[in-house]
């Protein structure tokens, strides 16, 4: 395994020699950018990483990346201020959200785009502007264009030793994200194949990728010529406090033995969600899900460890939720993102066989989620997408690959009653329902969602054609009709231990834990379930190591 200098203590001592000035634990988007900034102001900083692999989900994410007010937006003419960005985050977040999460919003807001700035200043990181528009962009202060950057593709060999180490991903990270939402590769993959083949062979032959892998080997070749030191095969397991509280250490498993390092700054916990903890999972997000979608090494080690210290937790039921198609990765079972429902000839119904959201709509993992304030039960679930047989041949091409992966995924039937008595949805419920939606195909104009209305519907519904004007409405009429369980998958949540602005730990108190910090999923993280963004969370992620490593330097620029 790939390792810079040893730096573990033993025994399980963390006051002993070998100290450092931060410890990062975690070596995702939050994570390296943390050690990064850290490292570039002059500090000694160590990665510890769990896995043997380096990125978590953000080496397997698309790289999708909010970032409002960013310098690519303003060269290319796109006008934006704080006041308009703060306008939108609040119009279009939960109720209450803004009364209370403000001031860590305003935190986000100035420092994102200097954190990008920063990063492509000490990285080999490229951004470019993508065409996405926010994903409510009708709000006050929304934008159609110009908060969504991603970086281009890079080679892994940068990294050298530890090209080999960077998580891969269950996405085509041949690509970049800009690719991805231009060419639209999984409806059409053999054209883009031979539109793009010079430069896909390209970095074919150089190891060169994009999306999360790109950001990963760009962000990990700043921390390693600012002088961090990685450690990979690390479970972090305990943070080691003086008698003040001050988190001095942390203490570790390697290769089945227990370590310790020691730290004179601080620790940044960035150890990512917990959703691949049953326990923690079923206590704040009770009821089934189809699938995970990030490395299992997310199980809420960052949680159990900041809560022993004293740390509040906050926010636990929030969480990236978005539909999937079943893949195989590391071995099991496990979740590829992908919007499969925003389909014309298709639409989404709950377990009465009612629609209860815009098939299109960016939030629908958020629609999925929604439970009875009193119960906690799932509204909706389980739902389903409900297609006829046109679906097959416009859904991605991709579609059916994957499908192959879970045999019994498809349900079919010869009429939608049929189809209703197989799924166990009201038969007459469904049949009303088609009937309806197929009324609104034949008007142009979805009455009780307005799907494809909005800037972002139009947007997903790019590659298709319009009948009526609305190219997101067609009917659901021939057989044989489809039935796909369409529930919440989880992508990482973003709940855990209270900030204040500056990115320090709180405890239930309030008061800060000295030398504790904390970014990333892992956080009580200030966006919560409904995205405000395309990329809510890389943005945000990286903002907030951004962040953390600032106030470790003292505020200092890096
Ligand atoms: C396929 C996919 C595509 C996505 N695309 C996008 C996108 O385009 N835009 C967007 O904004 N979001 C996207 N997301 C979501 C996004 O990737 C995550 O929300 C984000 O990467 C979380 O970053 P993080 O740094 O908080 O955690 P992670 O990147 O998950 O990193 C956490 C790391 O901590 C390590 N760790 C855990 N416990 C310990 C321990 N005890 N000791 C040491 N290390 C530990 C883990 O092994 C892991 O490597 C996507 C997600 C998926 C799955």
């Amino acid at each position: 395994m790939p390792s810079s200098t040893p730096r573990a203590t033993t025994p399980a001592d963390a006051t002993t020699a070998e100290t450092v000035d931060v410890i990062v634990v975690g070596s995702g988007a939050a994570a390296l950018t943390a050690a990064l900034t850290a490292a570039s102001g002059g500090l000694s900083v160590l990665v510890l990483e769990k896995s043997d692999r380096i990125g978590g989900t953000s080496a397997m994410s698309g790289a999708g990346t909010w970032i409002p007010l960013n310098h690519h937006a303003r060269a290319a003419g796109y006008a934006d201020s704080e006041d308009e960005v703060l306008t939108y985050m609040r119009a279009a977040s939960r109720e209450g959200w803004a009364e209370e999460e403000g001031n860590l919003w305003r935190a986000f807001v100035a420092n994102a785009p200097r954190m990008l700035a920063f990063v492509e200043r000490v990285t080999p990181l490229r951004y470019e502007l993508i065409p996405q528009p926010d994903p409510q962009a009708e709000c006050p202060g929304g934008k159609t264009i110009g908060r969504m950057v991603s970086p281009k593709p890079i080679s892994r060999r940068v990294v050298g030793r530890y090209a080999s180490r960077i998580r891969r991903s269950t996405l085509p990270h041949i690509f970049s994200y800009r690719e991805m939402v231009s060419y639209d590769p999984y409806h059409a993959p053999v054209l883009t194949g031979l539109r793009l083949l010079p430069r896909l062979t390209w970095r074919w032959l150089t190891n060169a990728a994009g999306q999360g892998n790109a950001l990963i080997t760009g962000l990990l070749k700043g921390c390693l010529d600012a002088g961090c030191h990685v450690e990979l095969g690390v479970r972090v397991t305990e943070l080691i406090q003086d008698e003040d509280g001050r988190i001095i250490g942390v203490r570790a498993e390697q290769n089945g033995k227990p370590v310790s390092f020691a730290c004179t700054r601080g620790v940044v916990l960035a150890t990512g969600g917990f959703e691949w903890d049953a326990a923690m999972r079923d206590a704040h997000f009770p009821g089934t899900f189809d699938r995970y979608g990030s490395p299992s090494t997310n199980e809420g080690d960052g949680h159990r460890m900041a809560a022993q210290a004293g740390a509040r937790l906050e926010r636990m039921d929030q969480a990236l939720m978005h539909p999937t198609m079943p893949t195989r990765y590391d071995g099991r079972l496990h979740g590829m993102p992908n919007t499969f429902q925003a389909e014309p000839h298709a639409i989404v119904v709950n377990r009465y066989g009612r629609r209860f959201v815009s098939e299109y709509d960016y939030n629908i993992g958020e629609a999925l989620d929604r439970r009875d304030p009193m119960t906690g039960e799932a509204l909706h679930l389980p739902a389903w997408m409900i297609a006829d047989s046109r679906f097959l041949k416009q859904a991605p091409l991709a579609f059916r690959w994957y499908a192959s992966y879970d045999r019994g995924w498809v349900h079919k039937a010869p009429t939608l009653h049929a189809l209703a008595r197989q799924i166990e949805v009201p038969a007459d419920a469904l049949a009303e329902t088609v009937a309806r939606f197929n009324g609104f195909c034949a008007a142009g104009r979805d009455a009780d969602f307005h799907r494809g209305e909005s800037a972002w519907e139009r947007y997903k519904a790019g590659h298709s054609t319009a009948i009526n004007g609305n190219p997101t409405l067609k009917p659901i009429e021939r057989p044989p009709f489809l039935a796909i369980p369409l529930n919440r998958s989880l992508l990482g949540t973003k709940g855990g231990p209270r900030t204040t602005p500056r990115g320090e730990v709180v405890r239930q108190d309030g008061r800060v834990i000295p030398g504790l910090f904390c970014a990333g999923n892992l956080m009580a993280n200030p966006i919560g379930t409904r995205a405000i963004g395309a990329g809510t969370t890389i943005g945000p992620v990286m903002t907030w190591g951004y962040i953390c490593a600032r106030t470790l330097l003292g505020n200092r620029e890096p």
